[in-house]
């Protein structure tokens, strides 16, 4: 039983409907909401054209006033600098149009395909490296679900089903319920797994409609969310964190380590105690996707790997998370030798 405290909270929470037509999309009002002055501003206007500021409140309440290095109010800030050419960084780093034989549909890894079930997202993360995917040809809608579905049941080797986007918990809960319906009837699929920042960044997202859906069907439910520092996880976070194990989902956590924000040792020890604090285990350490606009987040793979050395002497192994990095060609993630 949570504290009343807490129960009063979310008693008093905004639909996450709401809270998602509702996220801050102007920079100055964010700028006003954290007491910082528009003077000190880093140039941000001509990085805010190109990939749109979108923060939800619940997210920007956890940010600290005043502060410009808030790990997460960097996550969302647009900078000039993204705008600068780095050698090395690329419009689609992992070449995903070439694993996407139909529309909303990516089939890189053997037993696991991928559906883009939205094109949106709740938050713009600066480092996304899906912030150049052509979404608008990739959404492909209940009519054209009949070519995915059977593109599935025509390749047996597929176990597992992926929801992804944008956020595919932006989607509606009829919707996903429809859609896993659906996938159920395909015998060789076992697990469906959703990867979401929703949960972290409007926790009113897990809510009873999604938790039905989520754990009435055959399918092993997986939710992967996506946090890149303690902060992130308030009480009402973790209070929905629980809530999915207590029902059964399997919960995990990916990250990615973005300089600046999260590439201390001790940062990612306590963002990994914080998780399992609401039954969430760490998942994988991602190495940044090298995507145009994000090189300012790059951590070498060296320091990384240092990182991660010290990770293990903090923490007992289940909650190291694996570090790995995805590379256009290869047949799964690649996890990166520690010792
Ligand atoms: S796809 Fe994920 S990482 Fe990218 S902007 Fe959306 S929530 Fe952020």
């Amino acid at each position: 039983m949570p504290p009343k405290a807490l129960l009063s909270t979310i008693h008093k929470e905004v639909s996450w409907q709401q809270a998602l037509s509702d996220v801050i999309t102007d920079y100055s009002e964010l700028l006003e909401m954290l007491q910082l002055d528009h003077q000190q501003a880093p140039h941000a206007l001509m990085a805010e054209n190109e990939f749109p500021l979108r923060v939800p409140r619940p997210f920007a309440e956890r940010m600290e006033p005043g502060n410009w290095q808030d790990p997460l109010l960097q996550q969302v800030l647009p900078l000039g600098k993204e705008l600068d050419y780095q050698p090395g960084f690329q419009q689609d780093p992992l070449q995903e149009k070439a694993s996407n034989p139909l529309p909303g549909l990516i089939h890189k890894y053997q037993s696991r395909v991928l559906m883009v079930v939205s094109g949106g997202c709740a938050i713009h993360c600066r480092y996304c490296f899906r912030r150049h995917f052509p979404y608008a040809d990739n959404n492909p809608g209940r009519q054209q679900w009949q070519a995915a579905l059977d593109y599935i049941r025509g390749n047996i080797e597929i176990n597992e089903v992926i929801y992804s986007g944008g956020d595919p918990l932006v989607a509606s809960d009829k919707l996903l319920a429809d859609l896993t319906r659906e996938i159920a009837t395909i015998e060789h699929v076992k697990t469906l797994r959703i990867h979401s920042r929703l949960p972290v960044v409007i926790p009113q997202r897990i809510n009873d409609q999604c938790l039905n859906w989520l754990t009435a069907t055959r399918l092993r439910p997986v939710l992967v969310i996506h946090s890149n520092h303690a902060n992130e996880i308030d009480e009402a976070v973790g209070f929905r964190l629980k809530m999915l194990a207590n029902q059964g989902v399997t919960v995990l956590n990916q990250t990615v380590l973005l300089a600046g924000i999260n590439d201390e040792p001790e940062i990612l020890a306590k963002l990994s105690e914080r998780l399992l604090d609401f039954q969430t285990l760490p998942y994988y350490l991602h190495l940044l996707d090298r995507v145009q606009g994000a090189a300012h987040f790059d951590v070498s793979e060296q320091k990384a790997v240092a990182i991660t050395r010290q990770l293990l002497t903090l923490l007992p192994g289940y909650l190291v998370p694996r570090l790995v990095k995805e590379v256009p060609e290869a047949k799964s993630k690649l996890p990166i030798a520690v010792f």
